[in-house]
């Protein structure tokens, strides 16, 4: 997404929007001296390690390191991206982004396109529930869903005929025009414009950013076809979202877990019976990019997909594309003939809990199809090749010799073979191609722009001093002095010395950079300059500075200058000794 803001833009974004505010929509603050402690949304934990201070309006994670400013607290929440995440938090502000996206067109493109979707949604719910939408709400209720989620997932109702849509958008401020574009309406040839959803039970589909990407339609009576989708454009790609995803996605990454189903309808049962980690394919096979999606949140994903045989070569399909893609998939087995939104309709969720409980990995997965097929050798071969190729396809080589060593004992072959096996599979180059995907992937996810690359150990903590800790008291300690004073010392000190990671190495760059625009009239404090810029660099950066900012390494006052003098000296009394040991060493 091509979005480049003013740095002042993002900065008043920052400065207008309270980060207290904000993380309290997802966690429970309390009150705790100058800062609020929660427990933490991006790991479990008993005791809150998650801290926000609003004075800096920084939070940090002293369980998982995470950290930042409002801006990285959404983007890491809701799994957005930079202008995302901006764009979210400039809407109540009333900061007028347009007038910065207008000078690109595909932006300007977007926004209208969300805006037609929006008008859709309402006016569809509206039919929905009003008298035109009673067989729609009738078909829903008697398979058991109730108002409540109706709402909540804003099902809406698409009249047939469908000549009122035109009018009625055109009401909402909709050309037309920009109806055909955003596919909610069909053109044949020189004939005027049709509703693209008639007579169907509308699903809209929202994408990470919470924006109506496109809906899904499902038939009511007899038809063909009795699934229909928003045309694939630009903005709409269904083998990219996942249905349900915006709303679960809190509950999957606090879970750790997510469960895939494959209906519209599955996924909202789901949700009525309170599985709040619920997400949908949007009529397709599980996709390389939804893997993606949901491995941002959580480590496994459990499939429950229907009970026949389509349903099973379906997740077998699944399993393959989360194992490629580094998740780990479990198969929960629902009776023959019944799919999730069915078996709910009938049982209840503690029923559907045993379901999941009894989930088995892909191998034991696997193991059991060859048993219902009778057990013979041949199902048996097909089986261990099946799972060889998936194995090989798995990133993680260590996550590989388990899996193989699972297959030995599984399938009883010597793991000696399905070594070798596995090894000529690798020399197909067809895993370099898998993890050269995933990795660029990672590295390009979510924190968005430079690649973070690993930490570099410049200078490994020796036997005297660890010489990391000590530039980060520093370096706290220089952030924290608003005067900039403890900062020009740290600067002036260290001119000459590499530091000991590859943070500190940025953060020096980044200081250097207030230091010149001080001198050119900047008044922001060295704290808050580099932060204004974190998320132009790795996430591992910018939990090192906000851990600076926000941990206890520093008193609220006291002599930060003295401070950074006496991590210098102790720094230069260890390169000392080292130089000396190193002499006496040749
Ligand atoms: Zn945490």
């Amino acid at each position: 997404m091509a979005l480049s803001l003013p740095r002042d833009v993002v900065v008043r974004i920052k400065e207008e929007t309270d980060i207290v505010d904000v993380v309290r929509r997802y966690v429970t603050l309390h009150a705790a001296g100058s800062a609020f402690k929660a427990l933490c949304p991006f790991h479990r934990e008993k005791g809150p390690s998650f801290h926000v201070h609003p004075s800096r309006q920084i939070y940090k994670c002293f369980g998982c390191g995470e950290g930042g400013d409002v801006i990285s607290f959404l983007m890491k929440v809701e799994g957005l991206s930079f202008p995302e995440a901006v764009e979210t938090l400039a809407r109540p502000l009333d900061i007028d982004l347009a007038r910065y996206l207008a000078e690109d067109e595909g932006e300007g493109e977007r926004l209208a396109f969300h805006r037609a979707n929006d008008a859709a949604v309402k006016l569809w719910q509206e039919a929905f529930w009003s008298e035109r939408g009673e067989a729609a709400r009738g078909y829903l209720r008697e398979r058991g869903f109730g108002d409540e989620v109706a709402r909540r997932y804003e099902i809406g109702w698409a009249p047939p005929g469908g000549g009122w849509l035109v009018e009625a958008l055109a009401r909402e401020g909709v050309s037309q025009d920009l109806a055909l574009r955003a596919g909610l309406f069909g053109q044949r040839g020189a004939e005027p414009p049709f509703a693209y959803f008639r007579g169907r039970i509308i699903f809209p589909i929202r994408n990470v950013a919470q924006r109506v990407a496109g809906f899904g339609g499902r038939l009511l009576g007899q038809g063909e076809p009795k699934y229909l989708n928003s045309p694939e454009s630009a903005y709409f790609s269904k083998g990219r979202l996942l249905y349900g995803f915006a709303s679960s996605r809190i509950a999957i990454a606090r879970l750790k877990t997510a469960i895939l189903v494959e209906g519209y309808l599955d996924l909202i049962a789901l949700a009525q019976a309170g599985f709040a980690n619920g997400v949908a394919t949007c009529g397709t096979a599980f996709t390389a990019d939804q893997a993606r999606l949901l491995r941002r949140g959580c480590p496994t994903v459990f499939l429950l997909f229907d009970g026949d045989r389509a349903g099973l070569g379906a997740t077998v399909k699944g399993c393959q594309t989360a194992l490629a893609q580094g998740l780990e998939p479990r198969v929960a087995r629902l009776p023959q003939g019944e799919d999730p939104a069915s078996l709910l309709q009938t049982r209840d969720a503690a029923a559907l809990g045993e379901i999941l409980s009894r989930a088995s990995g892909y191998l034991p997965f696997l193991r059991e199809l060859v048993e219902e097929r009778g057990g013979t050798r041949v199902a048996k071969e097909r089986a261990v090749r099946r799972a060889l190729e998936s194995i090989a396809q798995v990133p993680d080589p260590i996550r590989q010799a388990y899996l193989l060593q699972e297959t030995a004992e599984l399938f009883g072959i010597g793991l000696g073979i399905l070594e070798r096996e596995s090894a000529r599979l690798h020399g197909d180059g067809r895993q370099a191609a898998v993890r050269g995907g995933a990795d660029a992937d990672a590295a390009g996810g979510a924190s968005g722009t430079a690649a973070p690359g690993p930490s570099r150990p410049v200078a490994p903590a020796g036997p005297w001093l660890d010489r990391a800790a000590v530039e980060a008291v520093m370096f706290a300690h220089a952030l924290r002095d608003d005067t900039g004073r403890a900062a020009g010392e740290l600067l002036r000190l260290r001119a000459e010395r590499a530091c000991a990671t590859s943070e500190g190495d940025l953060l020096r760059g980044e200081m250097l950079r207030w230091q010149a625009a001080r001198a050119a009239g900047e008044e922001a404090p060295p704290g808050r300059f580099v932060q204004a810029e974190w998320h132009e660099f790795s996430a591992a950066y910018r939990c090192f500075v906000a851990d600076l900012l926000a941990g206890d390494l520093v008193p609220e006052r006291g002599d930060f200058v003295k401070a950074v003098r006496d991590g210098h000296e102790r720094l230069e009394t260890d390169a000392e000794r080292e130089r000396r040991r190193a002499a006496a060493a040749r």
